[in-house]
């Protein structure tokens, strides 16, 4: 069967691990030459032997402007256009609101919005008519979850620059995408969220509880989803943030 992005230029931000990783082993293998960013180069190197094939892993820190726009050169010499965006680098942490700094809200809106806006906006140049861009939200951008206010904050807000962007690039034929995953443990739950092992097992029982299908989600799972909205499986979606949470936030 014909490989869904064959020839086709990718960019994974947070590519280096967990729904990123998965999903650029998932591009490569559909045909996709792969450009990954993260911040720390050893595990970017590590996860290019992992993901194999058509890759290439830049150490960059989505918001710092002058990181972007040496990912953005380095395309732009490599390989002279950009197919696909995943804007997927993102970060959180729990804090109720009474004890939010303003150290919390600069880095978690300056990764997660303004990283992901300037991703989006130094990519255009490079992309034309049947780009996509798919940008990870959460399914917190519609639920109330005690202490993440200022992730959920984030999320929202990028699930208003798809819809936002979907109207400006009219005309334009680059379609733009929310992939919004539920409850999915990844290496960012220790390293990010600061969790024990004993944490998330519990974590994971109580979203299983709370989750229709019974159990969280695999990165596998929302890379599948993420190809669908990269490829031209969607050719006529734009504009949508798409859940994939086991319907924990459709009931
Ligand atoms: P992870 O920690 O395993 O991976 C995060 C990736 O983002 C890493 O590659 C990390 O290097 C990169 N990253 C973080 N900050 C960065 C920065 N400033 N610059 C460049 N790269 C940066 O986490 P994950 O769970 O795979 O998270 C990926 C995305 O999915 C995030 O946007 C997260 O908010 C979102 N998300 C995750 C879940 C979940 O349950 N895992 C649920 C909803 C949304």
């Amino acid at each position: 069967m014909k490989e869904k992005l064959a020839g086709k230029i990718a960019l994974i931000t947070g590519g280096s691990s967990g729904i990123g990783l998965a999903t650029a082993k998932l591009f490569a293998a559909e045909g996709a030459r792969v450009f990954i960013t993260g911040r720390r180069q050893a595990e970017l190197d590590a996860a290019a032997k992992e993901i194999g094939g058509n890759v290439v892993a830049v150490a960059s820190d989505v918001s710092k402007l002058a990181d972007l726009d040496r990912v953005f050169a380095m395309i732009q010499e490599r390989a002279g256009r950009l197919d696909i965006v995943f804007a997927n680098a993102g970060g959180g942490a729990f804090m109720p609101v009474d004890q939010v700094t303003e150290e919390h809200v600069d880095k978690y809106f300056g990764i997660n919005v303004k990283g992901t806006l300037f991703t989006v906006q130094k990519a255009l140049p490079l992309m034309s008519a049947g780009g996509t861009i798919v940008i990870t939200g959460s399914m917190v951008s519609v639920q109330g979850v005690a202490a993440f206010g200022v992730y959920a904050a984030t999320k929202a807000a990028l699930r208003s620059f798809a819809r936002t962007w979907a109207a400006e690039f009219k005309g334009r034929g680059i379609r733009v995408n929310v992939i919004s995953p539920g409850v999915v443990v990844t290496p960012g739950y220790q390293s990010e969220l600061g969790m024990t092992n004993e944490q998330i097992e519990a974590f994971k029982a109580e979203a299983a509880e709370t989750t229709p299908l019974g159990r969280t989600g695999t990165p596998e799972e929302i890379a599948k989803a993420v190809l669908f909205l990269a490829s031209d499986d969607s050719s006529f979606v734009n504009g949508i943030e798409l859940f994939v949470d086991g319907g924990a936030a459709q009931i």
